[in-house]
């Protein structure tokens, strides 16, 4: 279960890759410095066996006295710290060195191999090998003795190695030490990456259950981060936000259907059961039963506006586009709506060229037009004008339509709020009859055809409610 989680898993990955990379990197170091270390007592052991060669040969040549050769190669034991043995073994033994009689420091096990190298011309060089005479390990070195006439015999030199041991083993203790801090470091290091990756990962996954669970809280998911972490917890809360919306919305939808319809359905009820017990007199019947049937046409308005947004909504509202010539479409619905404007004494002025067209659902758009010159005739008093101007603007290869009314107007303030649902300026300023689902189609129907609405309005003035089509 442990094991399971993001931060464990990073945590162990990086762990395992950082202390394997800095032990293999420490054992390669401390190989090397050991090998240089062994390569230069070699190197300095073969020179001062040279050297030894050298002065050899000039004793024998009497070109210095015995006491200055026994100085010499003191000196040089003393300088290269190790014991300097001259051995000089006849023809004959040379086959067999075994037949010799050595004495002294140089009763070796290994030496006879060695000195058979050698007496046959080869250096010899033993980084480690024990010494039964001096118990303890030494570095050995071993050249052959040359002279004019050949091979005349051995140097050998042999070194303790505790000196050079005790070098290495000090370098390995530095290189571990930094090992070490270098592997806690990266640790503290990978903690906190781990711990800042898997952190809002953790945090989601339990605003995600919460959600789930249908608990609601305001919180969102903190991250900084830039990367693709940052950008999930940035989508998980925009989509929380979402959510949250859509459920906030959908309780207020409930609660303004819920509203509209208890009103008309509580005059109904009022005015039938006033009939039914005599408290309206039968010649105020035809009265009331205006108000009855105005309030069921509103109803059925209600449930028809509801239901065509819950179409939009659920994505399933199917576009018939075709080419459509607007003039016929405005002549269809400012028929419609002659009648009320002729009532107020409305002027109406429609500037449209004959050959324009558009490509649009005809149904959905003679809605659209409908519910904003219904609006305008609505909102405008007696005597006022409604001014339809249909431009093509090639350009951007859109058709727009203005539709200017000098009606009541709409404040700054409640401007951007008419296209939202149920949204209704001032309820007891609006008239009657409407729903304030209409503007909220409206702006679904034009989005659906790919294009877009806006309005401009000035409180006593007038308003002007401006949309674009795709030709
Ligand atoms: P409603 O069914 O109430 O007309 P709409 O969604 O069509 O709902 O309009 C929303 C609100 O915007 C209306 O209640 C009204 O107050 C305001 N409104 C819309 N058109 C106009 C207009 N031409 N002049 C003034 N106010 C308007």
């Amino acid at each position: 279960m442990m094991f399971k989680s993001i931060f464990v898993k990073l945590l162990v990955t990086y762990l395992l890759i950082i202390m394997s990379a800095i032990a293999v990197l420490s054992l390669f170091i401390s190989m090397t410095y050991s090998g240089y270390v062994f390569e230069q007592k070699q190197k300095e052991l073969e020179k001062t066996g040279y050297y030894v060669t050298e002065l050899v040969n000039k004793r024998e040549r009497n070109e210095i006295s015995q006491t200055e050769l026994n100085t010499s190669l003191d000196s040089l034991g003393y300088i290269s710290d190790s014991s300097i043995y001259v051995i000089r073994i006849d023809k004959k033994a040379i086959e067999n060195p075994k037949s010799l009689q050595l004495g002294g420091d140089l009763e070796e096990s290994n030496l006879f191999g060695d000195l058979q190298k050698i007496l046959s011309g080869e250096n010899v060089f033993r980084k480690k090998q024990y010494s039964q005479k001096l118990d303890m390990y030494v570095v050995f070195s071993g050249i052959p003795w040359k002279t004019n006439s050949g091979i005349s015999g051995a140097i050998l030199l042999v070194s303790p190695i505790s000196q050079i041991s005790s070098n290495i083993a000090k370098l390995n203790l530095f290189i571990w030490i930094m090992a070490l801090v270098l592997i806690i470091l990266s640790a503290i290091v990978i903690y906190f990456n781990s711990l800042r990756i898997s952190k809002p990962i953790k945090q989601m996954e339990i605003a995600a259950d919460r959600l789930a669970s249908g608990e609601r809280s305001d919180d969102l998911v903190v991250v900084n981060s830039a990367d693709e972490i940052g950008k999930l917890a940035k989508s998980f809360n925009s989509m929380k936000q979402q959510l949250d919306s859509t459920e906030k919305m959908r309780s207020e939808f409930i609660a303004s259907v819920s509203h509209d319809m208890r009103t008309p359905l509580t005059s109904i009820h009022g005015f039938v059961s006033g009939m039914m017990d005599g408290l309206v007199k039968p010649e105020d019947y035809n009265k009331y039963l205006t108000i009855i049937k105005e309030e069921t046409i509103r109803l059925t308005r209600l449930t028809n506006d509801i239901l065509h947004l819950a179409q939009i909504q659920s994505g399933n509202l199917k576009l018939l586009k075709e080419k459509l010539k607007v003039k016929d479409i405005l002549n269809f619905v400012l028929n419609s709506t002659r009648t009320i404007m002729e009532e107020k004494s409305i002027s109406i002025s429609v500037k449209c060229d004959n050959t324009l067209m558009v490509y649009a659902d005809g149904d959905k758009l003679r809605q659209i037009l409908i519910n904003i010159i219904d609006n305008a005739v609505k909102y405008t008093g007696q005597g006022g004008e409604i001014c339809i101007n249909v431009t093509s603007r090639p350009k951007h290869s859109v058709t727009e339509f203005r539709i200017r009314d000098t009606g009541i107007g709409i404040s700054v303030e409640e401007l951007p709020l008419i296209f939202e649902k149920f949204y209704r300026v001032d309820k007891s300023r609006s008239l009657p009859g409407g729903t304030g689902l209409g503007l909220n189609i409206t702006k679904s129907l034009i989005e659906l055809h790919g294009g877009e609405i806006g309005v401009t309005s000035k409180l006593g003035t007038g308003t002007e409610i401006i949309f674009e089509l795709p030709q």
